[in-house]
């Protein structure tokens, strides 16, 4: 028997996954109502996932409503701030049960730990899409944002990169796929601790969806200066470090869907730092330093200095960059 799409919403998205005080209303009324910190400001972000486009076609449901709120999560780490509150928006090709539980499943399994609420919607009938609208809070001031970094500033980078590009090339091969790389692809892990730790403490942030040196990019775009790299020290998981050096790198430079942070620290800051990274669990590498001359520059261990491309091959994206 088809559900409605009211049934759908009683059934899958009312009243589950974490409850908040600050929700007055949440799923049922014409619109949610909820209550912001007063001394904090509002932070907000989307992100749509289309099948076919952002996530390859046979993806789990489970997976997709993980990386659905994940993606999200991660843009509220790299902005420092604290997430709350999201709303769903669904888009299926038609009513399946058993789809339906398995994507609640993978979405509240992630809100549960960030105690996020979901607190409206909207469901619809038509090619299978994705977008969560997520929203939190920071403390005036303290925002991590991409125009932030200045010469000077120390360059890190959280846990690995490239796996989650390494796992996605391997499932366009048809061939056999790396389970923790697989697992990178379709369970980003967002860093939300961390992201909230660096408020007020980083300048400049990003979470790398798009490869490191595209999302390094926009921070040095907007920041209005260049940076130095150095390759060697790129952070790489057992996965990439088995693979020959310059595929290992081409994954690190320009894989997407990594979801770590990529942030830049002034000296002064730099003891608070590193006061604060011995009780994160996510680690935390220095791969460069901002400069004033523009421009990306790669310094390797021999003293070689290379002008590295901006942008890799499209065959390390499920799809477009957007
Ligand atoms: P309206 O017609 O007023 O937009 P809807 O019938 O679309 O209301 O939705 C009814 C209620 O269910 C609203 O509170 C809406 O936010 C919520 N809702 C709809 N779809 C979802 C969903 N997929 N997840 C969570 N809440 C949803
Ligand atoms: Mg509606």
């Amino acid at each position: 028997m088809a559900l409605s799409e009211f049934d759908i919403i009683a059934r899958y998205f009312t009243g589950k996954g974490p409850r908040r005080d600050d929700v007055v209303l949440g799923v049922g009324d014409d619109a949610a109502l909820l209550a912001v910190p007063a001394s904090r400001q509002l932070v907000v972000a989307v992100d749509t996932l289309v099948a076919g486009r952002h996530f390859p076609g046979h993806t789990g449901a489970f997976d997709i409503g993980w990386k659905a709120l994940a993606v999200n999560l991660s843009d509220l780490a790299a902005m420092g701030a604290t997430p709350a509150w999201a709303t769903l928006s669904l888009t299926m090709p038609g009513v399946d049960q058993a789809w339906l539980q398995a994507f609640a499943n993978g979405f509240f399994s992630l809100a549960d730990p960030y105690c996020v609420a979901l607190v409206g919607g909207d469901t619809t009938r038509g090619p299978l899409s994705v977008t969560v609208q997520l929203q939190g809070h920071v403390e005036a001031g303290t925002t991590l944002r991409r125009d932030a970094a200045a010469p000077g500033q120390a360059l890190f980078v959280s846990g690995t990169l490239g796996d989650a590009a390494c796992a996605l090339q391997q499932l366009q091969g048809g061939g056999p796929v790396d389970t923790f790389a697989l697992q990178r692809l379709n369970r980003p892990e967002p860093r939300v601790v961390l992201g909230e730790s660096l408020a007020g403490v980083a300048a400049a942030a990003i979470d790398i969806s798009d490869g490191l040196l595209a999302d390094l990019g926009h921070i040095l775009d907007a920041s209005g200066c260049g940076a130095t790299l150095w390759p060697e020290r790129l952070p790489a998981s057992a996965t990439l470090q088995a693979l020959p050096g310059e595929q290992r790198q081409a994954y690190q430079f320009y894989g997407g869907d990594d979801y770590e942070l990529c942030f830049s620290v002034a000296p002064g800051k730099r003891a608070v730092l590193d006061a604060l990274l011995p009780q994160q669990a996510t680690p935390v590498t220095e791969i460069g330093v901002i400069e004033a001359q523009p421009g990306l520059r790669c310094r390797y261990a021999d003293g070689r200095v290379v002008t590295p491309l901006r942008h890799g091959f499209d065959h390390f994206r499920a799809g477009d960059d957007d």
